[in-house]
C-alpha cells in the first residue's frame, strides 16, 4: 500500500473518532469577489506582489483576536512585536517579554485612551486605534476613508508596503466587501498591482483566512460611518519613533 495511501486511510478512521462538533465548518464562506489567500490564485498574487515588505515580519507575529471585541488589539500588538518595541514581561511566559493582548493595557496611557473593558465591550474606532498606538513610541498617522481618494489611499498604502519597519493597519466595514458583519481592524501585509488587491492578514482567524481584496473596494469599505464615532472609518501609518 502507497504511504499516502495509508495516510489517507488513517485520516478517514480518524474521523470517526472526533466528536461531531469539531468537524463544524471552521471558517465563514468568502463571497466571490474575495480571493482566499489559502489558495493557488492567493499564492500567485504574493509571489508577483512587489509591495510585500511587511507579510514576513507580520506573518511571524500573526496574533487570533483573543476576544470577539479585540481585532483591534490584536492588530497593534502584531504591530509592536513586528517592530520590536520594548514589551512588558508576559505573565505566561514568566521572564519573558513580549507584547500580548493582556499586558498591552499595562501601560497606563492606554486608560486615557480608552479602558480594556471598553474596548472589551464595543471595540475601538479608527481615532481610538491611533490614540492607543501613540500610547507607545511610534509615529502614527491616522486618515478616515471619507477623507481621501482612491489613489491616495492606494499610493499611501502601497508605499508602506514597500518599506520596512513600518506597517498599514486598516477598520473597514465587513459586510461592505461581502463578510459578515460589522466594523474589523486588521494589518495589511501586501499589494498585488496587476489585480489591484490588497492582502488583508485577517485578526478573525477562527472566522475568516487573509483574503485579497480590492483596493477599491477596500476603500469603500473605509468610507462607511462608524456609529460610535459618528466618523468615517480609514487605516493608520505606523512607525517606531
Ligand atoms: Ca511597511
Amino acid at each position: 500500500m502507497k504511504v499516502k495511501t495509508i495516510i489517507a486511510k488513517v485520516l478517514l478512521l480518524g474521523v470517526g473518532l472526533v466528536p461531531s462538533q469539531l468537524l463544524a465548518q471552521t471558517s465563514l464562506p468568502l463571497s466571490e469577489n474575495l480571493i482566499n489567500f489559502n489558495s493557488s490564485q492567493g499564492e500567485i498574487f504574493l509571489v508577483e506582489s512587489q509591495a510585500r515588505q511587511d507579510y514576513i515580519p507580520l506573518s511571524l507575529q500573526f496574533e487570533t483576536q483573543d476576544n470577539l471585541a479585540f481585532c483591534g488589539v490584536a492588530s497593534i500588538v502584531m504591530v509592536l512585536n513586528a517592530l520590536s518595541i520594548p514589551a512588558p514581561t508576559a505573565t505566561e511566559w514568566v521572564r519573558y517579554n513580549r507584547f500580548t493582548q493582556d499586558n498591552f493595557f499595562d501601560n497606563p496611557n492606554t486608560e486615557n485612551v480608552i479602558s480594556k473593558e471598553t474596548v472589551s465591550r464595543q471595540g475601538m474606532t479608527l481615532q481610538e486605534l491611533g490614540g492607543l498606538l501613540e500610547s507607545y513610541p511610534l509615529d502614527v498617522e491616522v486618515y478616515h476613508g471619507g477623507e481621501v481618494s482612491l489613489e491616495e489611499f492606494r499610493q499611501r498604502i502601497v508605499d508602506n508596503l514597500q518599506q520596512e519597519n513600518n506597517f498599514v493597519l486598516v477598520n473597514y466595514l465587513r459586510s461592505s466587501i461581502g463578510q459578515q458583519r460589522g466594523g474589523h481592524i486588521s494589518p495589511i501585509a501586501a499589494y498585488h498591482e496587476e489585480s489591484d488587491r490588497f492582502l488583508i492578514l485577517d485578526v478573525s482567524r477562527y472566522k475568516y483566512p487573509p483574503v485579497w481584496v480590492k483596493a477599491e473596494e477596500l476603500w469603500n469599505a473605509t468610507n462607511t460611518i462608524d456609529s460610535t464615532s459618528e466618523k468615517t472609518r480609514g487605516f493608520v501609518l505606523i512607525s517606531s519613533q
